[in-house]
């Protein structure tokens, strides 16, 4: 055998990065990514401006959007936008702050790398650092039992902060804690229950709480009636027309007959009317189409109709209604009818909605939002969303802990001191984990043109002096108790933002190998990233 033959083990197009490369690569990635939201966290944080391939635009504060709009390609800065969406999902806030920590663990990582300290020590010290953390945490937090609302609007005011719901958070935070409150069943809370949804007309100042369902629809004649009292709705899934009308073959030989035929056709839809009407139905939404016959005869019987209603809406009125989504007019009875105390069609905008209120399920609930223009209003949704989110989650766990880097201070004041306990090389792992913690009250700090490094050390003299809830408070600029100044979040968020940045930073810390088939994509590279070229990558 000639052992100057090459040997090929992959096929030729795949591109390889391996050991050292492979993982700088990587870390690089993924502090572009943790750089890329710095900038956005807190109340001083800045907003982004994305604009998408067909020019649209999104401006907002929020780490999650901004870094599903930036479609990143490299596959380290992916999964560092899936801690985003973990945390999106489990907990609803926290994502600028999950994904900061995971690039500031990775890159204090590379500090250790530097030293020559293996990738297995660096990510059983993160293990570790991250188990004792949560005991931490949970040993930081307290639980909130009285002035439950009045907590509750604290947290939902420290989320919008800097949302640019700035003006309109004392508000919000007064919908959402009543939202939640009505919907909360136990420790149950189903935030599927609220329905956000958008109308451009007055002002954001105007968004509020409607109990029961809005749909984006109006009625399909200005004949019917604009409101009907004690509603007894119809949900059907199928369009009132006659079926497959290109289909029928007719052959007619004299006038008479087309009349015959017409007339025949005309009592087929006004028959549909007359079964709405026999079983005392005032109000149909439908999911398809409406003859124009069909509206008129609805009309002449003082029914409510609305056509081409999503299927999400449909769903979501059934939930309320207590109404059954029906495919046949022969088959549907009074049981199947859903109630309601009002439908009624509302004009703000330049387009009219229909407002179910006073549902038969109380639990339906919708936050309609109001603003000039449709970005300011997504960015609204967004910061409604965060504030659910937390308030939902405090519900459910009960637990809070002190903001404005408060908590991160102290839990790295914790860790420190425990890794004092621990033998050689982990003991500096564990030590750069809670260093990175502190890249949240220096990032606060930077944020809002601060002096960090003043700040920092000023936040950690007052920890040693026992003040664990010392934080940098952004409104006076000035270290203070968190708790006391209601910038107040729960544990649940950080809990989770500690869990998915350790769990990704030693993941990607783990890789020594990338195997990238050029057909995958673009080879690792880390394309769709704004920032421009990449130091030292080719
Ligand atoms: P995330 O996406 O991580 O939730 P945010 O931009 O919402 O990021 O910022 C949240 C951070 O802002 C938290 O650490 C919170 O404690 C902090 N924060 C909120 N209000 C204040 C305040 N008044 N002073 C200082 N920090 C604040
Ligand atoms: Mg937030």
């Amino acid at each position: 055998m000639n052992d100057k033959q090459p040997i090929y083990i992959l096929p030729e197009s795949t591109e390889r990065t391996i050991g050292k490369d492979a993982q700088r690569n990587n870390i690089l990635a993924a502090k572009l990514v943790s750089d890329a939201v710095k900038t956005t966290l807190g109340p001083k944080g800045m907003d982004k401006m994305l604009v998408d391939g067909v020019g649209d635009i999104t401006v907002t504060n929020d780490g999650i959007t901004i870094l599903e709009k930036m479609e990143m390609e490299h596959p380290a800065a992916k999964m560092m936008v899936e801690i985003s969406k973990t945390q999106e999902e489990e907990v609803g806030d926290g994502t600028t702050t999950a994904v900061m920590l995971a690039g500031k663990l990775l890159e204090n990582a590379e500090k250790l790398l530097d030293m020559k300290i293996h990738p297995t020590i660096i990510t059983k010290g993160y293990n570790l650092a991250s188990e004792k953390a949560k005991e931490f945490l949970e040993e930081s937090s307290i639980s909130v039992n009285e002035n439950k609302n009045e907590i509750l609007k604290k947290i939902v005011t420290t989320a919008m902060t800097g949302k640019g719901a700035e003006t309109v958070k004392e508000r919000f935070s007064e919908i959402i804690v009543n939202a939640v409150n009505q919907i909360q069943e136990g420790n149950n809370i189903d935030l599927n229950n609220i329905k956000i949804i958008k109308d451009k007309s007055n002002g954001i100042n105007d968004t509020r709480l409607i109990r029961g369902v809005v749909i984006d629809k109006e009625r399909v004649s200005i004949d019917m009636p604009s409101k009907i009292n004690n509603p007894k709705i119809i949900l059907f899934s199928e369009a009132l027309e006659l079926k497959n009308p290109d289909e029928t073959k007719i052959s007619i030989s004299n006038p008479n007959q087309l009349q015959e035929f017409m007339d025949r056709e005309e009592n087929m839809l006004k028959e549909m009317v007359y079964k709405i009407k026999a079983i005392n139905a005032n109000v149909i939404f439908c999911q398809k189409g409406i003859d124009d016959v069909v509206q008129y005869y609805l009309a002449k019987e003082g029914i409510y109709a609305c056509r081409r209603v999503a299927k999400s809406d449909m769903e979501n009125l059934a939930r309320a209604t207590g109404a059954k989504i029906m495919s046949k007019l022969n088959e549907i009875s009074e049981e199947d009818l859903g109630k309601a105390e009002i439908v009624e069609e509302v004009k703000h905008g330049e387009d009219p909605m229909t407002y179910i209120q006073g549902c038969e399920n109380p639990k339906a609930l919708t936050i309609l939002i109001h603003g000039g223009s449709n970005h300011v209003m997504d960015e609204m949704e967004r910061a409604l969303k965060d504030g659910l989110g937390d308030v939902a989650s405090v519900i459910k766990d009960g637990r809070i802990v002190p903001g404005a880097g408060a908590i991160e201070v102290e839990l790295s004041k914790k860790l420190k001191e425990f890794s004092n306990s621990l033998p050689g090389r982990e003991q500096l792992a564990v030590q750069e984990f809670a260093n990175a913690l502190e890249f949240i009250p220096v990032t606060l700090a930077e944020n809002a043109g601060l002096d960090p490094i003043d700040i920092l050390t000023e936040l950690k003299a007052k920890h040693d002096q026992g003040e664990k809830n010392a934080g940098i408070n952004i409104f006076t600029n000035k270290i203070e108790d968190a708790f006391e100044k209601g910038i107040i979040e729960p544990a649940k968020i950080k809990k989770q933002a500690i869990s998915s940045s350790s769990e990704v930073a030693v993941m990607i810390l783990r890789i020594d190998d990338v195997l990238a088939s050029k057909s995958s994509g673009k080879g690792g590279m880390p394309a769709g990233m704004p920032m421009g070229g990449y130091p030292g990558m080719e």
